[in-house]
């Protein structure tokens, strides 16, 4: 891994911050854009920008191709069965609220259950908790290990005909913990329910091949993949995407109307309601280039490596707790700092060009469950080095001291 072949690919990372060079260490916020992906937009407005699908003139069908190559992509990138199973989002954000807004109210109904875990993101408790109150449903939660980790004995316990949707993320962005989704989904299915996984934070580190997986539906963000936001994937079995009804009514999505009755697309139109993101989805295949071109498992040997090294030094520090620490995680590093508010010390790492996230990470229960009000979030990207690590711990231990 040449990673300062590959930090040249990356314009952002040339510049100083507060009089420093940037060490951007928030990654599990949004990650930086190589040039690919930043030229891929330009020359989607300077060269061919046009409304796709629908139009006859050589820019609409530059456009349209542009924008279903990046459907191929994606299709290949988690091994879906089909491009019809590829539904183009905003985001992880919308991915989830579009399978519990059509999902949930199509098939789960009063005395049901949807389980989710204390780990989750809040884009992934709030959309479901609208489910249970609409229909009456009730919202079960996997508790979590002070190392960070589910408790499946709980999750078994929890599971009946009565549980209509599994709901968990892949990865945890706020503790970086890899659950093992396989064994959830399968424990799960024997019970008949459907289960979503939140992708968010695996996209750009983990192996994800879905039909191994057997997820039912599965979540993706561009932007944290490396490429533009505003642009996302929900991937969802045939079977299930062409039983549920369509999310948002438009353009796009229908096949015919009329005043008394409008029948609706195929798949994946059907969820493609209005003019999409087009420059950010066709820029976001880029991006997965970009993945692809490394290998992820090139990707999460560097990351790993980086978070070993970063742990080692950090738990080593005095006053600093490290919050999480599953056997099995992404490189996201939370700690807290005896008597030091996290806010301060992601103030006083900024003033020494440092970026890391500090607060509840849209994980506030999980902090509550900790009994913390937030950590700071430290997390690695392919682009980092173990030297901007050292100029953490550095810059951690001259704000330790000097708050002293
Ligand atoms: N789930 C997880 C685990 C996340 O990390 C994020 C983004 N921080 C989201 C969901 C929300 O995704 P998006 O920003 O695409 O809406």
């Amino acid at each position: 891994m040449d990673v300062e072949r590959i930090r040249k690919e990356f314009p952002i990372l040339h510049q100083q911050i507060n009089g420093r060079d940037l060490v951007y260490l928030d990654n599990a916020a949004t990650n930086q854009k190589p040039k690919k992906v930043i030229d891929a937009l330009v020359e989607y407005y300077t060269g061919y920008n046009a409304n796709i699908h629908r139009g006859i003139h050589t820019l609409a069908e530059r456009a349209t191709k542009a924008f279903e190559q990046t459907r191929e992509t994606a299709k290949q990138f988690i091994n879906a069965g089909s491009t019809e199973e590829i539904i183009f989002t905003r985001g992880v954000t919308e991915s989830i609220n579009l399978v519990a807004a059509c999902y949930g109210n199509a098939f789960v109904n009063e005395g049901d259950e949807i389980i989710i875990s204390t780990i989750e993101h809040h884009s992934n408790i709030v959309p479901w908790q609208f489910v249970c109150e609409r229909k009456k449903a009730k919202l079960k939660v996997i508790p979590v290990s002070q190392s960070g980790e589910l408790d499946l004995e709980v999750y078994k316990s929890f599971l009946s005909p009565r549980t209509k949707v599994v709901a968990v993320n892949h990865a945890s962005n706020s503790l970086g913990t890899i659950n093992p989704v396989k064994e959830i989904i399968k424990l799960a299915h024997e019970v008949g329910a459907v289960v979503l996984i939140d992708g968010a934070q695996a996209g750009a580190h983990l192996e994800i091949d879905v039909q191994d997986m057997d997820c039912d539906f599965y979540c993706l963000s561009s932007h944290k993949m490396y490429g533009p936001t505003g642009a996302g994937i929900l991937y969802g079995k045939k079977e299930l995407l062409e039983k549920m009804p369509p999310y948002h009514g438009g353009g796009e999505m229908i096949k015919e109307v009329t005043f008394d009755k409008t029948t609706y697309n195929d798949l994946p139109y059907k969820f493609e309601a209005g003019t999409p993101n087009i420059a950010d989805v066709i820029a976001f295949r880029h991006a997965m280039e970009f993945i692809n071109s490394l290998g992820k498992e090139n990707i999460s040997a560097h990351e790993h490596e980086l978070l070993l090294y970063a742990t080692e030094k950090l738990s080593r520090l005095k006053g600093v707790r490290l919050v999480g620490q599953a056997k099995y995680k992404v490189a996201v590093l939370a700690f807290v700092v005896e008597g030091i508010h996290h806010f301060d010390i992601g103030q006083m790492l900024d003033a020494r060009g440092i970026a890391v996230r500090t607060g509840h990470h849209c994980t506030q229960p999980l902090m509550e469950c900790y009994g913390i009000e937030g950590t700071v979030r430290a997390s690695f990207s392919v682009y980092n080095t173990k030297k901007e690590i050292d100029q953490l711990v550095e810059g951690l231990e001259r704000i330790i001291n000097f708050m002293k």
